[in-house]
């Protein structure tokens, strides 16, 4: 436990790092197939992962947990969303908050949102160990429920190009994840 730990605290720093390198070397997959299904209820296969672009709030600043769902559902609203477009919101508390319910199709990524569940970090680059411990919870929670493997969590970026949310070399998540998940 101790080794994962202090893996995931140097994940975090690798986040920033790398992530501008290894845009380059990952793999495109916005082109790939995923059976999009148009029925009204969204059927999830796939996670895609998003912060908030707002700022890093470090625990001791006045500002940590300053923004949430709450907030994003009403930035949405003003974009003439329904209501938030994510199912998930991760705190800078690691708390966890709902948004959409699993079976409503979201409002996060374009052309994937009737089989995916949106998940939303709130922070811009620098997440914190609650908040990376609480995608290991819903990593677990999704793969029982929905049957949703490691391999199967993307970052917004890969499905576009123009874009770099969540600011998380995601090759390096699904390591980590696989490594924490698969116990060794
Ligand atoms: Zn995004």
């Amino acid at each position: 436990m101790k080794l994962l730990n202090a893996l995931k605290r140097r994940l975090i720093s690798l986040f920033v790092c790398l992530q501008k390198i290894l845009k380059k070397y990952t793999k495109d997959v916005s082109s790939q197939p995923l059976g999009i299904m148009y029925s009204k209820m969204n059927e999830p296969r796939i996670v895609i992962l998003h912060c908030s672009a707002t700022p890093d709030f470090k625990s001791k600043d006045p500002g940590f947990d300053r923004f949430g769902a709450r907030d994003i559902d009403s930035w949405h609203k003003k974009r003439g969303f329904d209501r938030i477009g994510y199912h998930k919101v991760i705190r800078r508390t690691g708390e966890i908050e709902n948004g959409r319910d699993a079976t409503e199709i979201g409002a996060h990524c374009e052309g994937h949102n009737y089989n995916s569940l949106g998940v939303c970090l709130i922070g811009l680059r620098e997440f914190t160990v609650e908040q990376i411990n609480s995608l290991e919870k819903l990593v677990r929670e999704y793969r029982l429920k929905y049957g949703i493997k490691i391999d199967q969590w993307y970052g917004h970026y890969e499905f576009n190009n123009r874009k770099d949310c969540p600011n998380i070399p995601m090759i390096c998540f699904r390591h980590v994840m696989r490594r924490c998940i698969n116990g060794d």
